[in-house]
């Protein structure tokens, strides 16, 4: 109900791309070197999936919120690390810079982002500042035509290939979250450095670290929007972003349903398929319920994106959608393992890396603790 024939042409885009090009191998290559392949990448970027939302002018498709979605779903619903190569450039480098770039900064940054040939990453969380993110303590400080940047960015998704950071750092210390400003900073800068990469459980193959500054000068031109106006620039972009985890949700989850189902058809236990078995049948009708209810969410908070909803309502839906969905995606690959029983949790069988990789949807970019926060907060006023 949400899609027009145009939105569905997307998503058999994707499906296809995404059957075709991130193949077992592949995958299986990705998991064991944590090197995402180039060549895909730049199938990623000629197939137009790095710039669905960004205006024509600026080189990306000029796409809707809806047609983004799709394509997050059906290549999560393969590969889940491969769909954060769609969705960084969308919506965490891409959207702040859609946000609040001026025209120079949207040609110089936005245009090769869109193109593939540079990668920028989205510097909000430090060690001490997570769901608080207010409470940083990256300092900017002016000095003449200058801003010298002193801190340590954390947990920060491409960090350690990237070519420029969006930064957001305290200009005014007095002010709180009022206090805080958006600057674009080149990674190879002096006093710019990346920690080593996280070992982390799941999404291997986009590398995850630290970014630290010693007193990087960063010119007044690169700060992104008005002084003191960058919190407002992260959470509006956090926005869209949860409806970007909250579809890599429905997509790993929808890969996981069809995992067990698949599984269930074929296995057999005590002479019949499992799925002759009413415990595994109720099941897979739990699973695909849940699923379809998570999908309505997340569809319903990107048309009310693109139907320019108020702003309170889209939050409102972005926070329901990633809260459900991510929580649902979950409990659904948790219910596909089980399924699988013992193979479940031997590396050959898919559901072991959709498992494993989900887990973080429930994290990043705002935890299901902080999307309750926002709903409960905005019913309780
Ligand atoms: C793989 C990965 C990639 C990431 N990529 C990026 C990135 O590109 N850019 C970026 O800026 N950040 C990134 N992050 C950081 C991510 O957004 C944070 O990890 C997340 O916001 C949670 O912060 P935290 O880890 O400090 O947990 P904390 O904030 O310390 O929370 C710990 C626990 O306490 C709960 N909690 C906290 N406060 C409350 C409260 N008031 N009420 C109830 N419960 C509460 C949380 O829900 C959580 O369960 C990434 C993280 C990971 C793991």
């Amino acid at each position: 109900m949400y899609f027009t024939e145009q939105h569905e042409l997307v998503r058999k885009l994707a499906r296809d791309f995404a059957t075709k090009e991130l193949t077992n191998e592949i995958l299986d290559e990705v998991e064991e070197t944590a090197i995402f392949p180039q060549e895909i990448l730049d199938k990623m970027a000629k197939a137009g999936f790095f710039g669905i939302k960004t205006p024509r002018e600026y080189g990306g498709q000029g796409a809707d919120v809806r047609s983004y979605v799709l394509a997050m779903e059906e290549i999560a619903r393969v590969s889940a690390v491969a769909s954060l190569y769609v969705s960084s450039p969308n919506s965490l480098a891409g959207g702040p810079l859609l946000l609040a770039g001026n025209e120079e900064q949207l040609e110089k940054y936005l245009r090769p982002v869109v193109t593939g040939e540079k990668i920028l990453c989205f510097g909000l969380t430090e060690p001490g500042a997570g769901s608080d993110a207010g409470g940083m303590t990256t300092t900017a400080v002016k000095d003449g035509d200058y801003y010298i940047l002193n801190g340590r960015k954390t947990f920060i998704t491409m960090a350690p290939f990237s070519d420029y950071a969006i930064i957001y750092a305290k200009t005014d210390m007095s002010k709180g979250t009022h206090g805080i400003s958006a600057f674009i900073v080149d990674m190879k800068a002096e006093g710019v450095s990346t920690g080593k990469p996280e070992n982390k459980m799941g999404i291997i193959g986009c590398g995850t670290s630290d970014i630290i500054m010693e007193n990087v000068r960063v010119h007044k031109s690169e700060m992104l929007g008005e002084e003191n106006e960058g919190f407002i620039n992260a959470m509006k972009t956090l926005d869209l972003g949860r409806i970007g985890v909250a579809s890599q949700g429905i997509g790993v989850a929808q890969g996981a349903l069809d995992d067990a189902i698949a599984y269930a058809k074929e296995r057999k236990q005590f002479g019949r398929p499992l799925a002759k078995f009413q415990a595994i049948a109720f099941m897979i009708a739990e699973m695909a319920t849940k699923l379809e209810a998570a999908k309505q969410l997340v569809y319903k908070a990107a048309y009310l994106k693109d139907t320019n909803a108020s702003p309170k309502e889209c939050s409102l839906a972005a926070s329901m959608a990633k809260y459900y969905a991510t929580e649902t995606c979950n409990e659904i690959c948790a219910k596909a393992l089980q399924i699988h029983g013992g193979y479940g949790f031997i590396k050959e069988y898919k559901i072991e890396r959709r498992y494993r990789d989900c887990r973080v949807f429930t994290i990043y970019e705002g935890t299901s603790q902080v999307q309750q926060m926002v709903i409960s907060g905005s019913l309780l006023k």
